[in-house]
């Protein structure tokens, strides 16, 4: 019904607010229908923590015809005004933010490094674009590269049929695992995708971790599957073989 600062940090998730209606008896109501008799006559900002905002919009200087809350009120006013109580309540938020952003912006900045050894560039003129020495960027990145890029292994499966829709989308998910993940599956995605990632990377310990064997796993996804394959092995290996041959084009 409300609004939620939905960016994982956990304790944010205790806060969830709305515009709460001001009845004629001074009481809140969140609801509908209203209690028997009473009137809307303005609106505040309201969390289920327990806080209510200080501020009313009276409903005589906001008209509404139906009660519930003009645009105005709503946006401008009492969702700002749950998220200056969210800041107040959990200073620390703004951080918990800022570092998922520089976090992010680290692995992005990791993945154009990716992009351009992939292209040729020389670790010279990286170095040059990062504001460090030659040797400096060499240094940072060239394992981080070398993991990402690096072919991987083919079971040795004679080819399989074209890749199907989910393949494909799993050859994209693995580029984006090498490239901004350290060659790991997101946490983001369903479990499916994961799994499916982690066989075609041979990323035993991420299944591990999931509490799968690889046998496990292969059921798992193959249960997934619309196009039922006669040979998983052979389905990952296209899947690699797909990555192999776009390393070099910096996909
Ligand atoms: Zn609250």
């Amino acid at each position: 019904m409300g609004w939620v600062h939905d960016t994982g940090f956990g304790p944010a998730y205790d806060h969830e607010g709305w515009t709460s209606k001001v009845l004629d008896d001074g009481s809140d109501s969140s609801g509908w229908p209203l209690p028997a008799g009473r009137q809307v006559t303005g609106w505040r900002a309201a969390c289920e923590c327990g806080w209510r905002g200080v501020r009313v919009w009276s409903r005589d200087e906001w008209p509404s015809d139906d009660g519930f809350p003009p645009e105005s009120v709503e946006d401008e006013g009492c969702y700002r005004q749950w998220q200056a109580h969210l800041h107040e309540v959990l200073p620390e938020l703004a951080v918990y933010d800022a570092a998922q952003a520089a976090e992010a912006a680290l692995r992005e900045l990791n993945a154009t490094v990716i992009d351009a050894r992939s292209a040729g560039c020389s670790w010279e003129r990286i170095g040059h674009a990062a504001g460090m020495a030659r040797q400096s960027a060499h240094e940072r990145w060239d394992e981080l590269v070398r993991a990402a890029t690096a072919p991987i292994p083919l079971d040795g499966r004679p080819p399989g049929e074209p890749l199907d829709s989910f393949g494909a989308d799993v050859a994209r998910r693995c580029r984006i695992a090498r490239r901004l993940e350290g060659g790991h599956p997101s946490s983001a995605w369903s479990t499916s995708e994961r799994l499916a990632v982690a066989l075609v990377l041979r990323d035993w310990d991420h299944l591990t971790g999931m509490g799968y064997t690889q046998a496990d796993a292969q059921q798992r996804v193959l249960g997934g599957l619309h196009t039922r394959t006669s040979d998983f092995g052979a389905w990952l290996d296209r899947i690699r073989f797909e990555l192999n041959s776009a390393a070099g084009k910096g996909a």
